[in-house]
C-alpha cells in the first residue's frame, strides 16, 4: 500500500510542561468551540479525553477544502498537572502518538519542561513545543486566534526583536535537552528537527497553526502507527463508581471499535474476569447536554478508535488502572484472552511480590521482559498505576545520584507496604523509606510506619517527592 488508502484513526495526543506554563488554558482554548458559531463537528469532551473532530478543526482554521486531512480528527488526552506522568507512560507502552510540550516564552525551558522533555526521549514520543503566553511580550498586539504569522505581521520592531530574541533563547536551551528546534514555519526538516509553534492560550494567537500541525503533521511521520486497525487496543485509565451505572471504568480505545455486549476481559488484583460490556458510554457533547431528562453520558452501540470510553459491566470492581483491556470477539479463544490477562497481571504481581520471585522460573522471565528492575537494597515506590510506576522508578534511575529501587506496589500504601519497607531498616537503613507518588496512605500504615522507623514522603509531583528524600538523605548524612 503507498499510505493513501489507508484508514487513519485520529491521533493521540498528550499536553505536557511545567506547572503555570498554561497546559490547563491551552486545553480550555483548543476545547472552546468553533468562534464563527457554526455547527459543523461539536467537539465533544470525552472521557478523560477531547475529541476534536476534523471538521472543526478545518472550520477554526479556515482551511481550504481542496488542502487533505487524513485523520478523522484529533484526541487529546486531559493531564491535570500531576497525572502527566499516567497518562505518558501507561501500560510501558506509550499511550499517546503525539505530545505538545508547553513553554511559558516568558520563562524558558523549566524543571518540569526538562523532565517532560527527558521522559519523551526515554519513551520516543514526538512533541511539538507550544511556546506559549506571546501576548505576555510588552507591547504585543492581541489578534485573536489568528495564525501565528499574520499575527506577528502586526506587531511593532521592537515586539518583533524581543520575540526573536526569545525564540533563540528556547531553541538554545533545547539544543542543550538534546534537540534541534525549529520555529515550525521556518523548519525544513519537519522529520528531525522539533517544531516550535508560538501561541496564547488566553487570546488564541498560534491555536490554528497548532492543531493543523498535528493533524497535518502527525500522520506525515507515523502513518504506520496511525493506521486503523480492527484489533482493538484499549487502557485502563480509571475506576470509578458512578451512581446509575455502578462500578465503571474509564478507557482510552486506542485502536479498534468496541461493541455493546463485547466479552472483555479485564485485569483484576484478584486475577482476570471475564463480563460483557453492558454500556459504552461517553459524554454528551456541551450542547446536547442540555436536552431535559436524560443522564449525563450518551450511550453507544459502538465506538471506533481513536475515543475515550466509559464502560459499564459486571465486576469491574478491582480492576487495575493502567492495564490492558482484552476483548474476545466471535471466533477469538476466551483462554488465550484470559492468559495475555494473567501475563498482564503477573508483570506487576512479580514486581511486587519480590521477594518469591527467586524461587520461582517463570516470575523471572516476567521480570526481565518488565521495565522495572529491583535491586535488593532501595526504597520503595507506590503510584496509583503500573505506567506511573514504570515512569517514576525510570526517572529515579536517570537522577544524577539514583535512587534505587527495591520494591512497589501500586494504589494506596497499606500496613503490607510498610511491612515490606522494613527490610531495608536491617540492610541499609537510609532506604527504609516509602515515596508515595500521588497515592493515599491509610492511617494505620501512618501509625505501623512511625512505631518501626520507616520513612514515608507523599507528594503529587515527582520533583517534590525527590527533593524531600533527597533532603531527608543529606540531613542522614550530615
Ligand atoms: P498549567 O499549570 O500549565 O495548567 O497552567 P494554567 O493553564 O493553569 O495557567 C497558569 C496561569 O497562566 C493562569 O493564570 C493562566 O490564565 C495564565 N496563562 C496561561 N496561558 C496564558 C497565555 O497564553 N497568556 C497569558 N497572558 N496568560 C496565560
Ligand atoms: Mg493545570
Amino acid at each position: 500500500s503507498n499510505g493513501t488508502d489507508r484508514e487513519l484513526r485520529a491521533p493521540i495526543c498528550c499536553i505536557l510542561g511545567h506547572v503555570d506554563a498554561g497546559k490547563t488554558k491551552l486545553l480550555d482554548c483548543i476545547r472552546r468551540s468553533n468562534v464563527l458559531g457554526g455547527e459543523a463537528g461539536g467537539i465533544t469532551q470525552q472521557i478523560g479525553a477531547t475529541y476534536l473532530p476534523v471538521e472543526n478543526i478545518r472550520e477554526r482554521t479556515s482551511l481550504k477544502a481542496e488542502v487533505a486531512i487524513k485523520v478523522p480528527g484529533l484526541l487529546v488526552i486531559d493531564t491535570p498537572g500531576h497525572q502527566s506522568f499516567s497518562n505518558m507512560r501507561l501500560r510501558g507502552s506509550s499511550l499517546s502518538d503525539v505530545a505538545v510540550v508547553v513553554v511559558d516564552i516568558t520563562r524558558g525551558l523549566e524543571r518540569q519542561t526538562i523532565e517532560s522533555l527527558e521522559l519523551l526521549k526515554h519513551s520516543n514520543v514526538r512533541f511539538i513545543v507550544a511556546l506559549n503566553k506571546v501576548d505576555r511580550l510588552y507591547g504585543w498586539k492581541t489578534c485573536p486566534n489568528a495564525p501565528i504569522v499574520k499575527a506577528l505581521k502586526n506587531q511593532s520592531d521592537d515586539v518583533q526583536r524581543d520575540f526573536r530574541w526569545r525564540v533563540t533563547e528556547v531553541v538554545t536551551q533545547l539544543m542543550e535537552s538534546g534537540f534541534n528546534a525549529a520555529l515550525y514555519y521556518e523548519n525544513k526538516k519537519i522529520k528531525q528537527v522539533v517544531n516550535i509553534v508560538p501561541t496564547s492560550a488566553v487570546s488564541g494567537e498560534g491555536i490554528p497553526d497548532l492543531l493543523l500541525l498535528l493533524v497535518r503533521w502527525v500522520p506525515e511521520i507515523m502513518v504506520e502507527r496511525l493506521t486503523y486497525v480492527s484489533t482493538v487496543e484499549c487502557t485502563v485509565l480509571e475506576v470509578n463508581e458512578d451512581k446509575d451505572f455502578g462500578t465503571t471504568i474509564d478507557t482510552v480505545l486506542i485502536n479498534g471499535a468496541l461493541q455493546k455486549g463485547d466479552q472483555i476481559v479485564v485485569c483484576t488484583k484478584q486475577g482476570p474476569v471475564t463480563t460483557n460490556i453492558r454500556y459504552l458510554l461517553t459524554p454528551y457533547p456541551m450542547k446536547e447536554l442540555k436536552v431535559k431528562g436524560q443522564g449525563v453520558y450518551k450511550h453507544h452501540e459502538e465506538v471506533k478508535a481513536a475515543q475515550g470510553v466509559k464502560i459499564s459491566a459486571r465486576g469491574l470492581q478491582h480492576a487495575m488502572a493502567g492495564t490492558a483491556l482484552i476483548v474476545v470477539k466471535a471466533g477469538d479463544d476466551l483462554e488465550r484472552a484470559e492468559a495475555a490477562a494473567v501475563h498482564e497481571i503477573s508483570k506487576i504481581i512479580s514486581l511486587i511480590n519480590d521477594d518469591e520471585r527467586d524461587e520461582n522460573e517463570d516470575e523471572i522471565a516476567i521480570h526481565e521482559n518488565s521495565r522495572i528492575k529491583t535491586c535488593s537494597e532501595g526504597v520503595y515506590v507506590q503510584a496509583p498505576s503500573l505506567g506511573t510506576l514504570e515512569a517514576i522508578i525510570e526517572y529515579l534511575k536517570t537522577l544524577p545520584v539514583a535512587i534505587p529501587v527495591s520494591g512497589c506496589n501500586i494504589g494506596p500504601v497499606h500496613k503490607l507496604d510498610v511491612i515490606k519497607a522494613t527490610s531495608m531498616l536491617k540492610r541499609k537503613r537510609e532506604y527504609a523509606a516509602i515515596l508515595a507518588f500521588d497515592v493515599k496512605v491509610i492511617p494505620e500504615a501512618f501509625e505501623l510506619a512511625a512505631e518501626a522507623g520507616v520513612k514515608i514522603f507523599m507528594a503529587d509531583t515527582i520533583y517534590k517527592l525527590v527533593d524531600s528524600f533527597t533532603d531527608h538523605i543529606n540531613k542522614l548524612n550530615e
